[in-house]
């Protein structure tokens, strides 16, 4: 089908219903349609070619066009295709996944639970940590607490972990016995407090919401170790071991979300890593397969492992695709490039930190009130005026005005509120990063001479 680009754009606004998106308006604007990429640019139906400051959804690690994970998936579709992991069976691909998972975990976690996404991953989450605690005679601890302006994914159970407003208020979310408590957002919660006391003030309202709640209902906490979604919202250095202090107190599961975090986005194999935390449970996808293939899973501890296998008798859950043999063949293709490669190296000593001090000078415009980040995410704070500090009126307004200039400039970055955001493929170069520096600069003095 060689359509013209005019004929596919109406074709989608007559066919296709887009995720996140409003789109009756949508359909109006006509869509965006990207046909092409290759390591980190994408290349639009109308032939422009854009710096993919997203990394897709913050998922093409490895970046595109890795002839090695093409090779994966083709084998693997020649020798088999699909068969699934119930009913006593799996397929070498899964097996080969999940030992290479237990490799690169943190040392006290060996198993994994496969899924198609990360929102089934968190679904496994729920049913899991409650079967858990029911397994050791506690069927009521069975509360988990998450955070305001968390994401945990789109599905019914994820969307409810998750902490944003506008999703929950779709469908009557969340689902009982999932609470929220505040989040580490500093510079919009906390800015006439010291950071570091701020971290802990906030890390401490587990502590308050477990004993209201009672430890006896309370089964886990859920946390993004850098929330991504929410908007890059970096933690102060205090937060992380103060939750991890609470949860040992307690004795509740700590699930870390690594989604976005994990396969080295920090610098690091996951979060966890970076922070020095012992989660029991953590959720990945994304960039388990750079994004080629979709595929997620649960990484378990040996905590619960040992209990779900030793007297969980049946878990009754499970996806048609859980450990899908070609998914799992690409995944194993990208987690030996990032090894072998020493990608994750590379994002810690080299790339991650040149990201950010050359980040860190988009602080000087004067439409940003703050520049955070860490590894390979980053976040703008686009503000009204810095001194006195004043955010717009319409956050969401100004955020996809800057969106839009910059893909004019030849740059995705995606806007959350009046946040601008990034996290790029992993293998970008310096050279790369000083033309997403440059594009980014560039589009924040448009910003500032638009109409606002
Ligand atoms: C994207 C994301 C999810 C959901 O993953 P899907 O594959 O979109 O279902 C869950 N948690 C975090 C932290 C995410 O960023």
């Amino acid at each position: 089908m060689a359509a013209s680009f005019l004929d596919m754009q109406s074709s989608d606004a007559a066919h296709h219903l887009h995720p996140f998106s409003d789109n009756g308006k949508l359909a109006e604007q006509g869509t965006r349609i990207i046909s092409q990429a290759k390591g980190v640019y994408i290349t639009d139906a109308e032939g422009r070619r854009l710096l993919d400051g997203m990394a897709g959804l913050w998922c093409v690690n490895i970046g595109y066009g890795r002839e090695e994970l093409i090779d994966a998936a083709t084998a693997q579709l020649r020798e088999l295709p699909y068969y699934n992991s119930f009913f006593q069976c799996t397929t070498p691909p899964a097996i080969e996944l999940a030992e290479l998972i237990g490799e690169i975990a943190p040392a006290h976690m060996n198993h994994v639970f496969f899924t198609g996404s990360g929102s089934e991953a968190n679904d496994t989450v729920i049913r899991m940590v409650r079967h858990y605690w029911a397994t050791l005679g506690h069927e009521n601890k069975n509360i988990i607490i998450s955070r305001h302006n968390a994401y945990h994914g789109s599905t019914v159970a994820g969307a409810s972990l998750s902490g944003m407003k506008p999703m929950h208020a779709q469908g009557g979310l969340p689902i009982p016995n999932i609470v929220h408590i505040d989040q580490p957002y500093w510079f919009a919660e906390g800015r006439d407090e010291d950071p570091q006391e701020f971290g802990l003030r906030i890390a401490r309202e587990l502590d308050s919401k477990i004993r209201e709640l009672g430890v006896d209902r309370v089964a886990a906490f859920i946390a993004e170790p850098v929330q991504g979604a929410g908007g890059v919202i970096v933690p102060p250095e205090s937060y992380w071991p103060e939750i991890q202090r609470i949860c040992d107190v307690h004795g509740i599961l700590l699930i870390s979300d690594e989604v976005i975090c994990g396969f080295g986005r920090m610098g690091q194999w996951f979060g966890a890593d970076y922070y020095g935390t012992t989660p029991d449970l953590m959720p990945v996808a994304k960039g388990l397969s750079s994004g080629y293939l979709p595929i997620g899973g649960v990484v378990v501890s040996d905590r619960v492992a040992d209990v779900l296998k030793s007297k969980g008798g049946e878990f009754h859950h499970g996806f048609t695709y859980s450990g899908h043999p070609v998914c799992a063949a690409v995944a194993v293709a990208n987690l030996r490039i990032l090894r072998e490669e020493k990608i994750i190296e590379y994002v810690r000593d080299e790339i991650g930190p040149y990201l950010q001090s050359e980040w860190r000078k988009l602080g000087d415009h004067p439409l940003v009130g703050e520049a955070r980040g860490v590894g390979m995410m980053a976040a703008l704070e686009l503000v009204a005026s810095k001194d006195p500090l004043r955010s717009f009126e319409d956050a969401a307004a100004v955020g996809d005005i800057a969106r839009d200039l910059a893909i004019e400039n030849g740059l995705v970055m995606r806007s959350v509120g009046s946040k601008l955001i990034i996290s790029p493929p992993l293998v970008i170069t310096k050279t790369e990063v000083d033309e997403l520096i440059t594009k980014a600069s560039a589009t924040l003095d448009a910003v500032a001479t638009s109409q606002l």
